[in-house]
């Protein structure tokens, strides 16, 4: 058996109220966030996380919930919230069928994250409307097909979930497209922040910046990776090229979490490029 360490911290910024749960295993800690602003509950938490979570939810007004995407990071307490409030919960209506049964994760997320209990939720629209603001619910498929980013319209506050986590990207799981990352990327730029809510980095007062950041340095490597594809290389090569350290979180998660899938979604692209 495993022991893990976790804890919640409280932050406020602005008008939101921002949990930061921590969860760790044997030296190995990750952290996620579930932010609270005008009645409206963005993303969950993990349920290894529960009780901690718990004592943040207890305390609010709660009237809605938005995820950003069906992962059990985010969607992990949306069970115990629809059995304790009774609100409803949007989510992208690709992942409403998945989230009405348990989730099924890998041994290594569920020793970190626990498990992701069935929840009934019901489908996003483009709009969403809290007490005091309209939002822009905005598609940004890469992180996962399904995810979304909203933007509060009265304070440009933007919440990006799993979109940007941090700027210099150097493993993705296995289900993140790069290619689609990027495209979500720039289409968030279209809107007018400055503020992001990431839930793995936090509040980011520059948030923009590091958006354009991220933005660039993906740029960057997909010239690097076209330079390499057009000699040839083979996807092994080049990801040691590329990212030559070995991430911890490769082995662990055998292969779900790795710099190769950046790499073999960049090849897949300049292959349909060249193909139209
Ligand atoms: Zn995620």
């Amino acid at each position: 058996m495993f022991k893990r360490e976790t804890s919640i911290e409280i932050q406020h910024h602005h008008d939101v109220q921002c949990a930061l749960g921590k969860v760790a295993i044997q030296g190995f800690g990750m952290s996620v966030y579930s932010f609270f602003v005008d009645g409206l509950l963005i993303d969950t938490g993990s349920y290894s996380l529960a009780k901690e979570f718990q004592s943040f939810f207890n305390d609010l007004p709660i009237e809605q919930i938005a995820l950003t995407h069906s992962h059990e990071d985010h969607a992990g307490n949306a069970a115990w919230l629809q059995q304790q409030r009774d609100v409803p919960i949007y989510l992208h209506l690709d992942s409403i069928q998945l989230c009405a049964k348990d989730g099924d994760y890998p041994l290594y997320r569920q020793a970190l994250w626990g498990e992701r209990p069935a929840f009934m939720a019901q489908p996003i629209s483009t709009t969403l409307q809290s007490n005091t603001a309209v939002w822009d619910v905005i598609e940004t498929p890469g992180h996962t097909t399904d995810h979304l980013a909203f933007y509060n319209r009265q304070t440009g506050a933007m919440f990006t979930g799993d979109l940007y986590i941090q700027t210099k990207t150097k493993v993705v799981l296995d289900e993140e497209n790069i290619v689609h990352t990027l495209a979500s990327l720039k289409k968030l730029v279209n809107y007018d922040f400055k503020e992001v809510y990431c839930c793995h980095a936090g509040y980011l007062a520059d948030g923009r910046e590091q958006i354009l950041n991220k933005i660039a340095y993906i740029e960057e490597m997909e010239e690097n990776v076209h330079q390499l594809f057009k000699q040839g290389y083979s996807v092994e090569e080049m990801t040691k090229s590329i990212f030559p350290r070995d991430y911890p979180i490769t082995k662990v998660s055998g292969e779900q979490w790795s710099s190769k899938h950046i790499i073999t979604a960049f090849i897949n692209h300049f292959k349909q490029g060249s193909l139209t």
